[in-house]
């Protein structure tokens, strides 16, 4: 810090690799190392940082650094060996030459490609690449493996509220930043704890409570922000549809609708009306745990604003009713005519720096970049005339059908650059397995991760201080990212790394510079037109959609009309269903999962970072006071959670926010994973798992 002796000699600007809100920050340097850091006057931060944006820089000079390509030491295991030290890896990995070590990568992909077709193959991207990062990457799998078998960890965050957003309203982005909360009379916010995941954005809707806006807090779990709430609703974990169905009963019986919104904008508002009739708070109540009376104040306030917004995370996203849950708040905004103006809006709060870029850009199985699905003949014709190839039809398995298909030994050969499924995916006894079956895996990363120690080759990355490149954040703003310091030992730089692979699967690449990789995507994506590198190498940051090279963005998009084929919404009706796995006598208790404010996902970084992991060094899972006092256990002790797939013994955590009968696992700890606990089953629409909620007993440890 500032007290520091050193004083910094220069500095670069850059941007938060951690959270969606994308908080522009300096870093200030001596001799090539991060000193401290700053935030800039960024549009979503205005020189604010949380502590991770803050402190959170020291990760890439951690000893345990990968340094040097690895290939795996013959005959050793493909397991999570308790005795693997990340920082002394050559007990299981040998140190290869880069020629090495790529020429054994792609051999590897490309022997299994032609032994047993493209559909052996799959990449799993991240929304830790930059755009570029992930356009490359995407590319590579259409173009060289031959298949659509790309997906990335939007598929555990938002793609249900994607699968609804696209249904309804024609596109998945925000239709309003966070800062138009500052605008609204009345904020819903549900399923999102913001203190905690979206800090920066959580001091935009505190200063819209000072302003006078009112908060509605709806959740199972209480949080800070409900200090400044006008009302919070703790309903029953996953019982969303029937709370938002009531609410959207109320709208239709009182008829709170905004009739010339409806006529105008939308579609299907006569079937959702007979369709909500009986969904009457009364009996809905019974099954969200809220009183008619509660449901009908938040229902007329939210429908009788001028202005009204509502923000959502993960507590809506991941629940096999994930989609419907989207559906029901999209429901509400469009039959209150609450989408279009400035202070109204659906926004769901993006998880990563990038996961709405590297979802832009194509890291998703379905569509290639800018969402056009891969089975359109018409966009696959512009696709395949920018590349200068054919490209498959087929459109490609999701994150959960990929392990699925390790298992069932369809997929044999996989590339992963940034994601840590074995740690981020559910039921991770399942998914470690697969991993362990495959015949050839390549692992693109900062260090010896829990995945990478599956890897038959090890490729090391470039981390985000060590490189130039734009990223998106939650608010649609393409923001510019730089290199602030060299790369250490003979690490390389992800696009790089990903162009020696294409190279070696025959393909012409030659660019020189992240720069020209956004120049080819601004080819294939309307959504950046006016975008330029040049542009966000001046202005730092461009929200799109853009219409002129020197005009602002939009901040709040589809007022006039939505980008569906009749220009119309489409109200999309929804029925409650029970969790995928109820509690029960045998398991009685509901497990929750997610995130804390000093660690990011599954802790490869923040872990290695010293200020957050000094903050929390331990493996913790948060409980009611009551829930601890009738299992006889004191703040600190030991706690075994156990579910159907694993058990876990971590330490216990009071926290009176939490309901009885939950309790909450951070998913950063690799010591006591919370994702082998965890539900493998899938929103029929968005595919993403039900992380949010599985049956779990609580005990104190067996005696050692
Ligand atoms: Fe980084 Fe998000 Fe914190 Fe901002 S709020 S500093 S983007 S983690």
């Amino acid at each position: 810090g500032r007290g520091n002796s050193k004083i910094a000699d220069h500095t670069v600007d850059s941007v938060c690799p951690y959270c969606g809100v994308g908080c522009q920050l300096t870093y200030h340097l001596k001799d090539q190392e991060i000193l401290f850091v700053e935030g800039r006057d960024g549009p979503s931060n205005h020189n604010r940082l949380c502590v991770k944006g803050r402190f959170g820089f020291d990760y890439p000079r951690h000893p345990s650094r990968l340094t040097t390509p690895l290939i795996r030491r013959e005959g050793v295991a493909k397991r999570l060996d308790p005795e693997f030290d990340p920082a002394n890896p050559t007990t299981h990995f040998r140190e290869a030459s880069w020629e090495e070590a790529l020429d054994m990568a792609a051999r590897g992909l490309v022997g299994l490609k032609n032994d047993h077709g493209p559909d052996a193959l799959a990449g799993f991207g991240s929304a830790k690449c930059s755009n570029e990062e992930a356009w490359l990457f995407q590319k590579l799998v259409r173009v060289g493996f031959g298949s659509n078998n790309v997906d990335h960890c939007t598929r555990l965050c938002h793609a249900s509220s994607v699968a609804a957003l696209m249904e309804c309203i024609g596109s998945g982005v925000v239709t309003a930043s966070f800062m138009q909360a500052l605008e609204s009379d009345v904020v819903i916010l549900t399923g999102c704890n913001p203190t905690i995941n979206h800090p920066v954005a959580a001091t935009f809707f505190k200063q819209a409570a000072k302003k006078g806006t009112k908060i509605i807090i709806i959740d199972p779990r209480g949080q800070a922000l409900e200090a400044y709430a006008h009302k919070t609703l703790r309903f029953t974990p996953g019982s969303d549809v029937a709370l938002l169905n009531a609410m959207l009963n109320i709208i239709v019986t009182e008829g709170l609708y905004d009739e010339a919104y409806i006529a105008k904008h939308t579609e299907g508002f006569e079937a959702l009306k007979t369709h909500v009739i009986d969904m009457t708070p009364e009996a809905m109540s019974y099954l969200c745990g809220i009183s008619a009376e509660d449901i009908r104040e938040v229902a007329r306030l939210y429908a009788n604003a001028d202005k009204a917004m509502i923000f959502w995370g993960m507590g809506i996203s991941q629940h096999i009713h994930g989609t419907d849950n989207a559906r029901c708040l999209i429901s509400l905004a469009l039959a209150c005519g609450q989408t279009g103006r400035p202070g109204t809006g659906l926004h769901p709060l993006r998880g990563q720096n990038n996961v709405q870029g590297a979802s832009d850009a194509g890291l998703i199985p379905m569509v290639l970049p800018d969402y056009q699905p891969v089975s359109d003949a018409q966009v696959r014709s512009a696709f395949e005339e920018l590349w200068n190839t054919t490209l498959e039809a087929k459109p490609g398995l999701t994150v959960v059908e990929i392990i699925d298909a390790i298992t069932a030994g369809t997929i044999r050969g996989m590339y992963i650059l940034g994601e840590n499924p074995a740690m981020s995916d559910p039921d991770l006894d399942h998914a470690r397995a697969a991993l362990a079956k495959l015949e050839h895996l390549v692992v693109q990363d900062l260090f010896v991760t829990e995945t990478a120690q599956y890897a038959d080759v090890i490729l090391p990355a470039s981390a985000w201080p060590e490189k130039d490149g734009t990223v998106t954040n939650t608010n649609r703003q393409v923001q510019m990212g730089r290199a602030a310091m060299p790369l250490p030992g003979q690490a390389k730089p992800d696009w790089w790394i990903i162009q020696q692979l294409a190279q070696r699967f025959g393909l012409p690449w030659n660019y020189q510079h992240p720069r020209d990789v956004f120049d080819e995507m601004t080819k294939g994506m309307p959504s950046l037109d006016h975008i330029s590198w040049e542009r966000l190498e001046r202005e730092q940051t461009v929200t799109y959609p853009c219409p002129a090279d020197d005009a602002p963005g939009a901040d709040v998009v589809f007022s006039d009309a939505f980008p569906t084929p009749s220009g119309r919404a489409k109200f999309s009706p929804t029925r409650p269903l029970p969790p995928d796995e109820p509690i029960d006598d045998a398991y009685p208790t509901v497990l929750t999962t997610g995130r804390q404010l000093e660690h990011w996902h599954t802790g490869s970084m923040t872990r290695r970072t010293k200020v957050l992991d000094d903050l929390e060094p331990d493996a913790v899972a948060s409980v009611a006071p009551s829930e601890l006092a009738r299992l006889g256990l004191a703040p600190g002790e030991q706690l075994t959670i156990t579910t159907r797939r694993g058990e876990i013994t971590l330490m216990a955590r009071v926290d009176p926010q939490m309901p009885e009968g939950m309790v909450f696992v951070p998913f950063c700890y690799a010591e006591a994973a919370a994702n082998l606990l965890t539900n493998p089953a899938l929103d029929p629409f968005g595919k993403i798992p039900e992380f949010k909620y599985a049956a779990c007993r609580l005990s104190r440890p067996e005696a050692m």
